[in-house]
């Protein structure tokens, strides 16, 4: 029984996200993404609920993943769910860097627990949340980003740029 846990700020969650979701579930028996709740980066566009909120209805065909919050450590979240594995995805060589030195760390910390990478697939190789809410804001079309619900939420949260 293979658990996984798949942290991120989600905020909020993109194809490219999805597309990580879609192939570790495949490989793993369960996953859990794990929303942060706090995060040192700033102050999220989409609220914790509504990050999990959405998230959850994006993934609701996917019967092996979970979405729950959390907050500290990545470690820390994956032994709570007796889960051995960290998933990420990665993008440019921008990511690698960053991911290479957390996932180093997060091994020193447990060495229980280990980071499996997935390499974007490249129609998403561009996306990022922070791209999609800048130009989700001005009420672009982010129809190729995003799944159908945070497209939803945006015209919710910014109604009249979307007039
Ligand atoms: P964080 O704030 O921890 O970077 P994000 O929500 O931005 O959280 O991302 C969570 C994970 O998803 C990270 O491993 C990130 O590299 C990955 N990710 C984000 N966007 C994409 C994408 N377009 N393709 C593949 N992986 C992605």
């Amino acid at each position: 029984m293979i658990k996984a846990v798949y942290p991120g700020s989600f905020d909020p969650v993109t194809l490219g996200h999805l597309d990580i979701i879609k192939r570790a579930s495949k490989v793993v028996d369960e996953l859990i993404i794990g929303v942060l709740i706090n995060h040192a980066k700033k102050t999220p566009m989409f609220t914790l609920q509504e990050r999990v909120e959405l998230l959850k209805e994006a993934t609701k065909d996917f019967p092996n993943v979970t979405v729950k919050m959390f907050d500290g450590m990545t470690v820390e979240f994956a032994r709570e769910n007796d889960a051995h594995l960290i998933i990420r995805g990665l993008r440019a060589v921008t990511d690698f860097e960053v991911e290479m030195q957390i996932a180093q760390t997060n091994h020193s910390i447990d060495p229980n627990i280990d980071t499996m990478f997935f390499t974007t697939s490249l129609e998403y190789a561009f996306l990022s949340s922070t791209i999609v809410k800048e130009v989700g804001y001005y009420g672009a079309d982010i129809s190729k980003f995003v799944p159908k619900n945070v497209e939803e939420a945006f015209r919710k949260k910014f109604p009249r740029r979307h007039e």
